[in-house]
């Protein structure tokens, strides 16, 4: 309030109506909760060997891994680690684990150990998930008691098996108390600023956002149980946890789990299962429209195609309407802190809205949305681009031990400050011109400076280091670094020292040397000055 003049707040909501969410259910109760009707369906189908498994029998297996994990003495709000690439048990435990009222952080399996540990370690994980072929990188942990499971034919020596778990008897399932505010998925991202921190997603949140997006009379994605959603992305990033597995679990669709991208193998699996509903990325879309091999494949099935977790250009999506004329074409918007669908493409709803090329979806449900002007922080009007905050039971609880990043990302009135800018034009539709938080997005996975800055000043020839994103045909986005040397060190030197220690996407694509990393009085790096260095360049 200025001169007792209250100031107008701007603010947006769906164009559809809000509906009742179930959000005392803990997020297996209300994921299966019409796992009668749909019993007999097939629920997980693994594109590479057919396996495929009725909702019954998900839904039972859920329950033994529950059991399991309880013999194995894991307690109720303890942490389980998925380091899986897709398959068919990555949602047996991740539901199981929902049933012991445990917590499930997921990681990406190409991580190298380092990196695995931190999280492990952070997370305070005591059972972790994963392949044979990762059980070396887990060497670091050995002194931490944690307990490795893999999952594939043989087993691993000093690892138990998953029939310890899909195998248990589910009569010894304890019960447990499950309450809505619960934590039960900790995916990892560095939000804004700063290092990756675990994102605490709860049973209610989680439950309000596949319900924001599936549930009701004419839900925003409309999945139903004729579909099968292909599941291509990488079920370790919210993205594909929540808008493809949970939201098929919710709605009665068949999930068709393909374990790496391949384009071939791809519209193969599409023909062959008929497929309805592709989730995908902007790298994909880049390939779609790229290869001639599409028109030889029948891809008449696929109804709706969407794409998120990484800008889209509007000539892309234009192009890619080309390849798939017969399906609805549009893009959502996540960030993992949001639960992460902020908004879906109302392209999509069961009575659908006509929509814009670029728009990246209205908000969701039961939600609300304003637009922050970056210098004065005044919520904005129609078509002026600002910072797009959130508010709605969908988003994280906070960053697990760190009151003060969850401060600075959530404020006092309980809006998320998403980092990404953006505005909202006369028909609700919003469209993100610009990022004012520091996060670099290769091919849809997060990068997070700090972390490659870290390794930076670690190595004895380097002074002082800082990482921004440079734009890419392909990726989006690569790492580059700027560096001040204090001794003589190569570009190819730098580039392999951080390539050693992380994961292919985080791989620094090119070291320009300065005399001085610029920085703000208070010490902060001036990333805006070195993004427009390098646009000069
Ligand atoms: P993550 O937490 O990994 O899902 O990353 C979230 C970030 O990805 C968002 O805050 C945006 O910066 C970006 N993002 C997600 N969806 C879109 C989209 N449709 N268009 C542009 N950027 C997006």
């Amino acid at each position: 309030m200025a001169n007792g003049i209250k100031k107008v707040e701007h603010l947006y909501r769906s164009k559809l109506p809000d509906i009742e969410i179930s959000d005392h259910l803990p997020l297996h109760s209300y994921c299966f909760e019409r796992v009668a009707e749909f019993a007999d369906r097939p629920c997980l189908i693994d594109g590479a060997t057919d396996r495929t498994y009725s909702f019954s029998e998900v839904e039972l297996i859920s329950r033994k891994v529950a059991a399991g994990l309880a013999k194995l003495g894991l307690q109720q709000g303890q942490v389980v680690m998925l380091l899986l690439p897709n398959c068919i048990e990555f949602a047996f435990v991740f539901m199981g684990a929902s049933v012991r009222g445990a917590i499930v952080t997921t990681a990406n399996p190409f991580y190298k150990p380092g990196e695995i540990a931190k999280q492990a370690k952070a997370a305070g994980a005591r059972i972790i998930v994963t392949l044979a072929a990762y059980v070396e990188k887990l060497a670091d942990l050995q002194s931490h008691d944690v307990l490795v499971i893999t999952i594939d034919d043989a087993p691993k020596e000093g690892c138990q098996h998953i029939s310890v778990l899909t195998e248990a008897d589910e009569t010894q399932c304890p019960a447990v108390k499950i309450h809505p505010d619960d934590v039960v998925a900790l995916p990892y991202s560095s939000g804004t600023t700063g290092l990756p921190k675990g994102v605490m997603l709860t049973h209610k949140g989680l439950v309000s956002s596949v319900a924001q997006q599936v549930d009701g009379e004419n839900p925003n994605l409309y999945f139903h149980s004729e579909d099968v959603i292909l599941c291509v992305l990488p079920l370790f990033h919210i993205y594909s946890l929540n808008s493809v597995l949970l939201c098929a679990l919710r709605a009665g669709a068949a999930t068709l789990i393909m374990q790496k991208f391949n384009l071939t193998t791809c519209l193969e699996l599409i023909q062959k299962y008929k497929v309805t509903v592709a989730p995908i990325v902007p790298p994909i879309v880049l390939d779609i429209t790229k290869s001639p091999i599409v028109s030889q494949y029948d891809v008449s099935s696929v109804r709706i195609i969407m794409s998120g977790a990484a800008p889209l250009g509007k000539e892309l999506e234009d192009a890619l309407r080309e390849r798939f004329p017969k399906a609805i074409f549009g893009q959502g918007y996540g960030m993992t802190e949001a639960g992460p669908v902020l908004a879906m493409n109302l392209a999509f709803a069961k009575n659908p809205f006509p929509v814009k090329s670029g728009s990246c979806g209205t908000v969701v449900r039961n939600a609300q949305i304003k637009i922050l002007d970056t210098e004065t922080g005044e919520s904005l009007p129609h078509n002026q681009a600002g910072e797009i905050c959130i508010r709605g039971p969908e988003i994280m609880k906070g960053y697990i031990n760190d009151p003060e990043s969850t401060a600075a990302t959530i404020d006092e009135e309980g809006w998320l400050h998403t980092g990404d800018v953006g505005y909202i034009d006369d028909d609700e539709e919003i469209f993100i011109v610009d990022r004012v938080k520091e996060i670099i997005k290769y091919k849809g996975f997060q990068v997070a400076p700090a972390e490659l800055e870290a390794l930076l000043v670690a190595h004895p020839s380097i002074a002082d280091a800082a990482v921004v994103p440079q734009k890419h045909e392909e990726t989006g986005e690569v790492p580059v670094a700027f560096v001040v040397k204090s001794s003589e060190i190569s570009e190819q030197e730098i580039k392999e020292f951080v390539a050693k220690q992380v994961v292919f996407y985080k791989k620094i694509h090119r070291v320009y040397f300065v005399d001085a990393i610029p920085k703000s009085p208070s010490g902060k790096i001036l990333r805006k000055d070195l993004r427009s260095r390098l646009a000069a360049k």
